[in-house]
């Protein structure tokens, strides 16, 4: 059986980190497309002015992935933390088997047993 006091500490502990990360990047997400609307307007079409603006998209682009990323895996330690309290943390989603304890170790927002992660990939 795994430790499920641990792995609470464990979960809010991440959660408390990603929501600083997701405070952090979100604020520069924001600055930069503030920026893009700034300089959109008085746009004259030219090579430099282009790479500067693909940069500054690439950018804004980045961020965008490194928040989606953030939040999903924000939502998955608040889905577990959720089950620790419903009392079925540990259970697979999908077989209703219990989920091995080193997988939970190594990630304990972990929803599936070994087998049906395979299975998803
Ligand atoms: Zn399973």
């Amino acid at each position: 059986m795994v430790n499920i006091n641990k792995a609470k500490q464990k979960l809010e502990q991440e959660e408390a980190q990603l929501e600083l990360e997701l405070t952090d990047i979100g604020h520069l997400h924001n600055a930069a497309v503030g920026n893009w609307d700034g300089s959109a307007g008085d746009l004259k079409v030219g090579t430099e002015d282009e790479n500067v603006l693909a940069d500054k998209f690439e950018e804004i682009t980045t961020n965008e992935a490194i928040v989606n990323e953030l939040e999903e895996r924000l939502l998955n330690v608040k889905k577990a933390l959720e089950k620790i309290e419903a009392g079925t943390y540990g259970i697979c989603e999908k077989c209703g088997a219990e989920i091995e304890e080193e997988r939970l170790e190594a990630n304990p927002a972990a929803t599936l047993c070994f087998a049906c992660a395979q299975e998803e990939e």
